[in-house]
């Protein structure tokens, strides 16, 4: 078994010539090289701006490169959650916001030629108990009363044509989720940026950042000093840098996964006919999708605790049997690969957009960033320009966590607190 991520491992690699600037000023320095960070490099080098990626690591080495490769429409929260707590009008324009993103994905797939398997596969979010079964139905009432006309509610006989499980009472189906293979998302966006010029600089993390006016900056490097007329922060749940303030409004939690080896035709077909992607409807659930060569990807949160090699393992392990309780008829498939990565947690679990000190910022994704980050581009490139955005996660008061200095301390109190819950409910 490998202890990597799937999508990175079988992603083509990046011709990264050695990067140089012309000039040691850009318009802009991005700094994070995930799919926020990389598809607003694009979007702004495609409107003439000179801009500079700074990545720590290596790009779609964190989050975007290390998810469960699911591109859905809908929130994080539910949707009739999301009504009584913001009302309707707010939740619509949330919910329409997911709809827009994924639309925006399948036009980077097809305006830039990306191969990454893009794939309008539906999700299939699935009842583990018979109470989560009649929320479902509410929130399917909600939805194709205002925001998604196609969602399907599935009683327990007509999901069994979807998925061959017995632990799930219904599900709802929203067909307009994609899916698609986000270590070749990640291959396709950074080679167009470099084509149009933009400068990535790989494990150059940022360590300091200087305001030397209201449109110069100064960026540090350890081996690259780099001024630009604007930052934009785009640094997701993970990193190091001078970067406290986000640090303490972002909470990062682990998410895990494996895959098996690939499984036969017969065996996809006969567990899941309806080939979508699936999550469960616990607080510690799963995800799970078929990768194009036929794997089972299994992920979750599985253990509330944050991803290092050793947590990982540990988390495989409860994924694997997870897995096998779930689907018995693979109890004998082998485990190729397992790995973790962080969750760029807010605490209302909607994304955050704006201006710090001047400084440009968009993350909080809390789990549903495959689209939102990938049509953050478009949108920070707009605000980044001053031009009028009409994006709802556009943030001006954003309150710290309370008591959390940037080490997720309270994560096992989050996670058995969770687990009671899904023991009650
Ligand atoms: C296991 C897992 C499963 C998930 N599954 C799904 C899913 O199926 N569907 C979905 O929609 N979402 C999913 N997500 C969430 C989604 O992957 C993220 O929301 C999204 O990728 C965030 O992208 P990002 O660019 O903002 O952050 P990241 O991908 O984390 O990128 C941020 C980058 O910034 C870099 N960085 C940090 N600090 C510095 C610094 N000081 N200097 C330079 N660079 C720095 C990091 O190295 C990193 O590469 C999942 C996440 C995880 C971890």
């Amino acid at each position: 078994m490998k202890s990597a991520s799937y999508w990175l491992d079988t992603a083509p690699v990046i011709a990264t010539a050695e990067s140089k600037l012309s000039s040691a000023n850009v318009d802009v320095v991005v700094i994070g090289g995930g799919f926020t960070g990389l598809s607003s490099a694009l979007a702004l080098a495609q409107r003439g701006a000179t801009v500079a990626l700074c990545e720590a690591g290596i790009v779609g080495g964190e989050a975007s490169g290390r998810n469960g490769g699911q591109c859905n429409n809908g929130t994080a929260q539910d949707y009739a959650g999301l009504i009584a707590s913001y009302g309707e009008d707010k939740a619509r324009a949330f919910y329409q916001f997911y709809n827009q993103a994924v639309d925006s994905v399948e036009s980077l797939v097809r305006d830039e030629q990306i191969d990454c398997d893009f794939r309008r596969a539906g999700k299939i979010k699935l009842a583990a108990k018979p109470e989560h079964f009649e929320k479902l139905v509410k929130t399917h009432e909600a939805l194709i009363k205002e925001v998604d006309t196609d969602a399907k509610l599935l009683d327990a006989a007509q999901l069994q044509r979807e998925i061959v499980s017995d632990q799930f009472y219904g599900g709802l189906l929203t067909p307009n989720g994609a899916q698609l293979h986000v270590g070749k998302m990640v291959h396709g966006l950074a080679t167009r940026c470099i084509e149009k010029g933009v400068a990535i600089f790989q494990h150059q993390p940022v360590i300091r950042v200087d305001k030397k006016g209201p449109q110069q900056w100064v960026v540090h490097t350890p081996e690259q000093t780099i001024v630009a007329t604007s930052v934009l922060v785009a640094t997701g749940g993970s990193g190091p840098g001078p970067f406290s303030w986000f640090r303490r409004r972002i909470v990062p939690v682990g998410s895990f996964a494996i895959t098996t080896e690939p499984l036969n035709k017969q065996m996809c077909e006969s567990l899941f006919p309806g080939n979508r992607s699936y999550v469960t409807s616990k607080n510690i659930g799963n995800y799970f999708r078929l990768t194009p060569d036929r794997r089972l990807l299994f992920g979750g949160r599985a253990r509330f605790a944050v991803s290092n090699s050793r947590s990982d393992l540990k988390s495989g392990d409860i994924l694997r049997q997870s897995l096998y309780d779930m689907f018995p008829q693979l109890a004998n498939t082998r485990i190729d690969y397992c790995w973790g990565g962080t969750v760029d947690m807010s605490a209302d679990r909607l994304p955050k957009v704006g201006e710090h000190n001047g400084m440009f910022y968009a993350m909080g994704y809390s789990g549903h960033g495959v689209q939102m980050a990938l049509h953050m581009g478009k949108v920070m490139a707009d605000l980044i320009d001053g031009k009028p955005t009409h994006c709802p996660w556009k943030t001006t008061n954003w309150p710290a966590v309370p008591f959390h200095f940037g080490k997720p301390w309270f994560l096992p109190l989050v996670g058995m607190y969770y687990k009671v819950q899904d023991k009650l409910h």
